[in-house]
């Protein structure tokens, strides 16, 4: 099979129809990557590359393989998907097809191609003699908790001891992703005094309140250079909104759910602390909100020098770095266990998370070809 043009192709398609969608919200967990994960191992032990299954729960699984000594360098993918949307949209439903070039199927661009890219990079290469290894880690749960690679920060903290770098081979429609937006989620409570609807003026309308929030937040968003608050690609977003009891009685509490993306030197903290001035410039007394912090994750940027940065360029025919918008686990490695991890891989980003998703066989196997230069140059190439 190995050196078969189609085997990414294949490959994809194989782990496609592999369902491996995280639960929707009510619904308990089953088997998830648990499939996947065998089909994974399976393909890695019968290419000669020694790999194991690692449970991190009941039905969910991670796979890892080590390969060589000394520094290595990490290609990393998550096994699970989303939940699959209404699936009336999907023009070949669950099946994962071929048309117009493309792949159609749940997990084709994120990141069943990206994996299938690896697999078949890192069975085609010969590492006998090399200088430096590899890790190929593939987790379970990232459009979860993350609780794939958060298992293995803690049950199995020696595994990236030698990790230099990580590529995490996510949708980037084939460019080199070097930094991601971070995240703060927020609840944002405006308080303020009920009384009958006949006599407003002596009530303090809490809805009215946050309206008032709203429009200053709309202000910031549309100035795109950025303002005193907030730097240049920091955004809010209000996305939910709660208050009021009846028609006939003035709102005492209005509640929103906000979700802010932020650049780089930008944390978690200086976003709290520019939501607070904000509140403030938009005259707010203490006493009129309550603010939580429900998550958040900082942003992060890679060094363009980073060994990872340059190789990948190398390979690519020095292509430019890109600055993404979305979440990916870059972050979560960096925080728990310091591996400067970049992101690359075949998926396109407009096609994720959504129905009729699609990957373009000609990225699987330019991926392919990529991931397998980069390997060789790590493993072989020392400056
Ligand atoms: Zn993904």
């Amino acid at each position: 099979m190995v050196g078969n043009d189609d085997e990414v192709v294949n490959l994809t398609k194989k782990l496609v129809n592999t369902r491996s969608e995280i639960p929707k919200q009510g619904e308990g967990t089953k088997d998830i990557e648990k499939a996947m994960a065998e089909i994974v191992t399976n393909y890695l032990n019968d290419s000669g590359i020694r790999a194991e299954m690692l449970k991190v729960e009941e039905g969910r699984f991670n796979v890892i393989a080590e390969i060589g000594h000394g520094d290595k360098l990490m290609m990393n993918g998550h096994m699970d998907t989303v939940p699959m949307t209404d699936i009336s949209q999907w023009k070949y439903g669950y099946e994962c097809r071929e048309a117009n070039g493309k792949l159609y199927g749940l997990g084709t661009s994120d990141m069943k191609g990206g994996i299938a890219a690896m697999l078949a990079a890192a069975s085609s290469i010969n590492l006998k003699n090399a200088k430096r290894g590899l890790l190929l880690a593939f987790v379970a749960d990232e459009e979860g908790d993350f609780k794939g690679s958060n298992w293995l920060f803690a049950n199995k903290p020696d595994l990236f001891k030698d990790v230099r770098y990580g590529i995490i081979g996510e949708a980037t429609d084939m460019r080199i992703q070097t930094g991601q937006k971070g995240l703060v989620d927020i609840t944002l409570t405006f308080n303020g005094t009920s009384a009958h609807a006949s006599t407003p003026e002596a009530g303090d309308n809490a809805i009215s309140k946050a309206a008032r929030f709203i429009s200053y937040v709309e202000n910031i968003n549309k100035n795109t250079k950025g303002s005193s608050f907030l730097p240049s690609g920091t955004t809010i977003n209000v996305g939910t909104i709660l208050g009021g009891r009846s028609h006939n009685t003035v709102p005492d509490k209005c509640t929103l759910g906000i979700d802010m993306r932020t650049v780089h030197g930008f944390n978690t903290n200086m976003a709290i602390m520019s939501i607070k001035r904000l509140l403030r410039e938009a005259q707010f007394r203490k006493s009129d909100t309550d603010l939580t912090i429900n998550h958040s994750k900082n942003p992060f940027k890679l060094d363009e020098n980073a060994e990872v940065v340059k190789l990948l360029k190398k390979a690519t025919g020095n292509q430019k770095s890109i600055y993404g918008s979305g979440y990916t686990e870059a972050e979560l490695y960096y925080s728990k266990s310091g591996i400067k991890c970049a992101v690359f891989g075949p998926g396109s980003k407009k096609a994720i998370h959504r129905p009729n998703e699609y990957v373009n066989i000609s990225n699987l196997k330019k991926a392919e070809n990529i991931y397998k230069k980069v390997m060789l140059d790590w493993c072989f190439n020392i400056k």
